[in-house]
């Protein structure tokens, strides 16, 4: 891939993404060290987790991953479009009905959740007079997706519905891989191991971003880190591998003074308690700068002006947020000046998503699309 420059950022943005593509390339390159000699395959669903799928996939791409995968059909065919015909394109969410020929036509392979879908892909197989690649999805405790185990011991008994499809790989998909001592980890192991053997033989595939640090018994033949990719932490009890790759960003458009008793924002929420410099920056809730950031007496919510830290106050709105800026030297907070609100010197998205009550995933895709996205670091 042709390297992707250093943009400025743009001056109509109120807020910014600063996105590290040489991070992401040694977060690939650490995962595929712990992996081997499984592969890693690069999930790159919901726009890469909001950071951008075209610049995520060629990048990941240009660093050696062959198979990627997404959600639905329609993410699948954009990617067929930035990477071209030889990478191979998993889609989660299988064949919706009528999806058939469509996910065939764009060379993608469907991860089959159920007998019909079996049946349909079959029938394409068929009259296609072709053998079309397949991904079978065996739910061992999800109870999300996947083939029911009685639904594995139909296709195990009845061989004669695999005519026509070529098995290229069995998955399933841990529910508490973030959380090493849970002992639905092994019992989930256990059941892919005995439904595995039931079906004829094929790579295999387990482990998320943190089922890769639950050991080389959960890697099998291929792996599927999302978030690890992205610089969130897939060991949540331990400190985080991962370089990081997100920094977001809101530029301040006024800055004033208060004192008590005067409050700020919606519903008079933050008392003013002395006197106080406040900074009002151009991002909100729209921009994933989630409303349960916002009203934390305790200052654990804080952006950061040249490593000074700048505690969140009051409630956030949908496009603006406030912050105290009374410790930062009056040259930098001005009109204009940026905040680093995740990342960067301010709070990590550990911290960030902790202190909304959520997971590092809702944070990264909730950004949005009004943030000027700056990628940096590419490939050459
Ligand atoms: C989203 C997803 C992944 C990637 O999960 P991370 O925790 O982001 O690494 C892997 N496999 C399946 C089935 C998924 O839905």
């Amino acid at each position: 891939m042709a390297g992707i420059q250093e943009t400025p950022i743009s001056s109509a943005a109120g807020g910014a993404v600063r996105i590290d593509l040489g991070a992401l390339g040694a977060n690939w390159r650490l995962l595929v060290e712990t992996a081997a000699p499984a592969t890693c395959a690069a999930v790159v669903k919901a726009d890469a987790y909001g950071i951008g799928m075209a610049p995520v996939a060629s990048t990941l791409a240009a660093a050696g991953c062959t198979t990627f995968i997404v959600a639905s059909l329609n993410e699948a065919v954009a990617l067929r479009g930035v990477l071209g015909a030889a990478a191979t394109i998993l889609v989660l969410n299988g064949l919706l009905p009528g999806t058939a020929k469509d996910t065939q036509a764009h060379g993608i392979v469907p991860v089959i959740n159920d007998l019909a879908q079996l049946q349909e892909w079959q029938n394409l197989a068929q009259g296609a007079d072709s053998v079309l690649p397949t991904v079978l999805h065996a739910d061992t405790g999800m109870n999300r997706l996947g083939l029911t185990p009685e639904d594995v011991g139909v296709v195990s008994n009845e061989p004669e519905r695999m005519t026509g499809l070529d098995l290229k790989l069995v998955m399933s998909h841990l529910a508490c891989a973030d959380d090493p001592d849970n002992p639905k980890n092994n019992a989930q192991l256990l059941e892919f191991l005995r439904q595995k053997a039931a079906l004829m033989p094929a790579s295999a595939s387990m482990a998320a971003s943190s089922g890769i640090f639950l050991g080389p018994g959960f890697h099998f033949e291929i792996v599927r880190p999302g978030l690890a990719l992205y610089g969130g932490n897939p060991t949540p009890n331990a400190p985080n591998p991962m370089a990081e790759v997100v920094q977001i960003k809101g530029k301040i458009v006024q800055v004033r003074d208060v004192d008590s008793p005067q409050t700020v924002g919606y519903g008079a929420a933050f008392p003013v308690t002395k006197p106080s410099i406040l900074a009002t920056v151009a991002v909100g809730y729209a921009d994933g700068i989630l409303r349960a950031l916002g009203d934390k007496k305790d200052g654990k919510v804080w952006g950061s002006i040249g490593g000074v830290s700048v505690p969140v106050v009051g409630r956030i709105s949908m496009d603006l947020l406030t912050v105290d800026v009374t410790e930062v030297a009056t040259d930098a907070a001005h009109p204009g000046a940026w905040v680093d609100l995740i990342g960067g010197d301010a709070m990590s998205l550990e911290d960030a998503a902790a202190a909304a009550a959520t997971i590092p995933y809702e944070i990264l895709t909730s950004m949005g699309a009004r943030y000027h996205r700056q990628y940096v670091g590419g490939a050459d």
